[in-house]
């Protein structure tokens, strides 16, 4: 008998994806996956779980909801919860479908989805400035008549905010098309400026996506999209019955109400040595660094791959950007003993 091979049986659109790349790589400090560098453990807040795990989760994820309603002063009925942000973007493309347009370089997952899916991409190239190319959006969105827009700001990996003016347009222009836009929000907590919650009542085709995954609770995945009821209810279709686990719901409800103010500080420090890490960073000779409101930066070096593998054989794990960003290294911010180690080891390599 012949062997089966899967491989011929596979959709067009699967056989050209690559897999989104995390991978792990052993290592003493660990700057690469945007997370928060400190450790959230279950006993700092939760001293007993007795929770029944015979019975389904609740499928609606009420408590969480109203949990996270709560802090952003908003209805349960605007948030839809989802397994990591990741699993949201995935139901608004499955949902709304395409073409999907977005700015490049960004999070990888818009164009990895959108092709899972089957729908057309288009990408738009940022400006030299890394801001958004507000003309082509505009072209684009008229033209190409994308149902979804993504835009990650601030804006992963090159860590800055685009414009409100900007934004404001591409998002008022995509109403008349009609298209969605989405705003991810995954970093809007080390942002100095507001985000766009309080655009949401002006403009019936904006959402806002968030996650806990950035500010110390990765390993739970919970991202969450905000959106009038009418879009969520569509997305909601499509979304699998028990997305969130009970340990999930139980845990991430328990955090945002007894650990918030420790989330907060946590959230502080990070910002502070942001800044810190950014100063230091750009006084080493041969490195350019690039701004950022994110809880990362991106920087440049000569022979960043070269860089980057020296890093590691110190222990040091950063994410190597340079197929994306010419010579680009983003390094996620880490704890103040973590970060200093880094800049000692990167001055080091640099000759400084
Ligand atoms: N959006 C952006 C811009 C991100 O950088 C990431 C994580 N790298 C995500 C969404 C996904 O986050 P989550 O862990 O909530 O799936």
């Amino acid at each position: 008998m012949n062997k089966f091979n899967p491989a011929f049986i596979v959709r067009e659109n699967i056989k050209k994806l690559s897999p989104y790349q995390a991978k792990e790589i052993p290592c003493k400090i660990k700057l690469d996956a945007n997370e928060s560098p400190f450790p959230i453990k279950l006993s700092d807040f939760i001293s007993e779980v007795n929770i029944p795990l015979n019975r389904y989760p609740d499928p609606e994820a009420l408590k969480l909801r109203k949990a996270l309603a709560k802090k952003m002063k908003i209805s349960y009925t605007n948030i839809m919860i989802g397994n990591g942000s990741d699993e949201l973007i995935y139901y608004l493309i499955l949902t709304f479908g395409g073409p999907v347009l977005y700015p490049i370089p960004t999070f990888a997952m818009y164009g990895i989805i959108a092709q899972s899916v089957g729908v057309k991409k288009f990408e738009s190239k940022l400006d030299s400035d890394f801001d958004i190319n507000e003309e082509e959006m505009i072209n684009l969105i008229k033209t190409e008549k994308p149902r979804l827009i993504f835009i990650s700001s601030p804006n992963n990996p090159t860590g800055n905010t685009f414009s409100t003016d900007k934004i404001l347009k591409i998002i008022d222009t995509a109403r008349k098309n009609p298209s969605i836009v989405v705003i991810d929000e995954a970093y809007q907590p080390f942002c100095s400026d507001r985000g766009f919650l309080p655009f949401l009542k002006d403009f019936d085709n904006l959402a806002i996506l968030r996650t806990l995954s950035k500010i110390g609770l990765a390993g739970l995945r919970v991202g969450y999209l905000i959106g009038n009821e009418n879009l969520l209810s569509e997305a909601n279709k499509v979304r699998l019955p028990y997305n969130v686990d009970v340990l999930t719901q139980y845990i991430a409800t328990a955090a945002l109400s007894k650990f918030y103010a420790q989330i907060k500080n946590f959230i502080t420090e990070i910002v502070k040595e942001r800044i810190r890490l950014q100063k230091e960073l750009s006084k080493i000779k041969g490195v350019t660094v690039f701004p950022s409101e994110a809880n990362f930066i991106l920087f440049k070096v000569k022979n960043s791959q070269n860089v980057y593998t020296k890093l590691i054989k110190s222990g040091i794990l950063i994410r190597d950007m340079s197929s994306t960003i010419k010579n680009a290294l983003r390094v996620t911010v880490g704890t103040k003993e973590e970060n200093k180690e880094f800049l000692k080891v990167l001055n080091n390599i640099l000759g400084g």
